[in-house]
């Protein structure tokens, strides 16, 4: 053993495989067999050195790990994480914050406060919007969609907090037709079954139809909420959310906006007219771990009144000491009670990049993706199925099949990692650049891979 601090052992097989990211074989290259015999066995009878641990760890799991911090990963919609929010994510292991209450952590809760301004000014939101933070982005279309059910029911006499669902006025609730899964499982753990959601039509780039929309509003007026979306998964495409939010609400509705990775066009000056009109929203949520390159375990749910998340979130119980009105309890602004002090590394990104260098990510990223459509498109038998708005790319090889064989080619070759979709009856690679370290080169090098993917696919 090279030390017998556990400390030192991670600090050195971390930045190792940080510096290492970039060269290495992009996805896993070990079967779950394979990770079970290296990770598994029976439980330990009694103890072992720690920093032996993790080594062993470090070993042990190295084949089972997906190089997602490299710049070449583009499957899903997957950030890396600058190294800053790293050395941030650090400390909040080592400080090992309780983000509960402001007297847990005071340090935490001040941090809450300060970037959730920084994050509603970032992205144009109203001033008197509020933060809660979450783990993903999932959970912030829940922390959302619970203050929605809160609001709507309450306008119509009805306290969903004490009384539940069970007689309460039925709630109609409008989604797009690419509407996320995430979403949908959001409306699930509220009380809202998929089959009674209202699924508005979209169009070609999956965009919810307004005109759809108005004809399936009719002259409502009951508890509605409508959900939009800003960022389609597979094709980056926004919903029309101006002409969304007045229509929604004339009749009165609640508009939440999924704005998973989309949102962040809102920070960049050229990109925002695709959201053009979202501060007009009543809810928002969005990640960090995606298009900001902060580690996992942070998403953020943005309410433009506050009062009705801390009126779906908030607890009280004799023992909890909840203080002064200004400090913030963050038990009040998430489903979570006793939680890590996520913030902080969001709080590192922000400062450490400023306004201009989240916008840079945002934009480099877009041109990147515009270069990765051109590339592939200018092959013969590639065809771009989306508008490349924002990040996302969407090809074909030729057909359903050969665009299959094409995905798990790429993957078991290496260079670099997409994955695919079935979009609008028609098989594609899906590719999302969303790293902050991606360069030119990278995107060069990965289509010249995906293109000798597809010649020995079809030779
Ligand atoms: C990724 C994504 C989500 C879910 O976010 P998680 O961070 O995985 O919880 C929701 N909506 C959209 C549009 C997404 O892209």
């Amino acid at each position: 053993m090279s030390s017998n601090d556990p400390l030192k052992a991670a600090y050195d097989h971390a930045t190792r495989f940080m510096s290492e990211a970039g060269q290495r074989h992009v996805g896993a290259r070990a079967t779950r067999e394979e990770l079970l015999d290296a990770l598994g066995g029976p439980l330990p009878a009694g103890p072992t050195d720690p920093a032996e641990v993790i080594n062993h760890l470090a070993l042990a799991a190295d084949p089972g790990l997906v190089a997602t911090i490299g710049p070449r990963y583009f499957g899903f919609v997957t950030g890396g994480s600058v190294p800053v929010t790293v050395a941030a994510d650090w400390l909040v292991s080592s400080w090992d914050q309780n983000a509960c209450l402001f007297v847990t952590s005071p340090a935490a809760s001040v941090m809450e406060d300060v970037v959730s301004s920084w994050i509603v000014d970032l992205l144009g939101l109203p001033a008197r919007a509020g933060v809660g933070f979450v783990t993903g982005c999932h959970m912030a279309n829940f922390t959302c969609l619970a203050a929605a059910r809160h609001e709507v029911l309450h306008r119509a006499g009805w306290n969903v907090e004490t009384r539940g669902l069970r007689g309460a006025p039925r709630v109609r609730v409008l989604v797009g037709g690419e509407v996320h899964v995430s979403a949908v499982g959001a409306l699930r753990y509220l009380g809202f079954g998929s089959d009674e959601l209202e699924t508005v039509p979209v169009d070609d780039q999956g965009r919810m139809r307004a005109d759809a929309l108005r004809r399936q509003l009719g002259d409502g007026r009951g508890p509605m909420i409508v959900c939009a979306q800003v960022g389609n998964v597979s094709t980056g495409a926004s919903d029309p959310v101006a002409d969304i939010i007045a229509m929604a609400h004339a009749c009165g509705a609640w508009v939440h906006v999924d704005g998973a990775f989309g949102l962040w066009a809102a920070a960049v000056p050229e990109l925002r007219a695709q959201v053009h009109g979202i501060d007009g929203a009543d809810s928002w949520a969005t990640d960090a771990h995606k298009w900001l390159n902060v580690p996992y375990d942070s998403g953020l749910a943005i309410v433009a009144d506050t009062a009705p998340l801390r009126a779906a979130m908030g607890m009280k119980a004799s023992y909890l000491q909840r203080g002064d009105d200004e400090e913030r309890i963050g038990m009040d602004w998430a489903p979570e009670s006793s939680r890590r002090a996520r913030v902080v590394p969001l709080y590192a990104l922000l400062r450490a990049l400023g306004r201009d260098g989240i916008a840079g990510i945002v934009r480099r990223n877009c041109a990147l993706a515009r270069r990765m459509a051109a590339r592939l498109a200018a092959a013969p038998g590639v065809t771009l199925l989306n508008e490349v708005p924002l990040n996302q790319v969407l090809v074909q090889f030729r057909d359903d099949q050969t665009t299959t064989a094409v995905i798990a080619r790429i993957q078991a070759e290496g260079t670099c990692w997409a994955g695919g979709a079935f979009w609008q009856g028609k098989q594609a690679m899906r590719i999302a650049v969303s790293n902050w370290s991606t360069t030119e080169a990278d995107i060069d090098r990965s289509a010249e891979a995906m293109l000798a993917c597809y010649r020995a696919t079809v030779s």
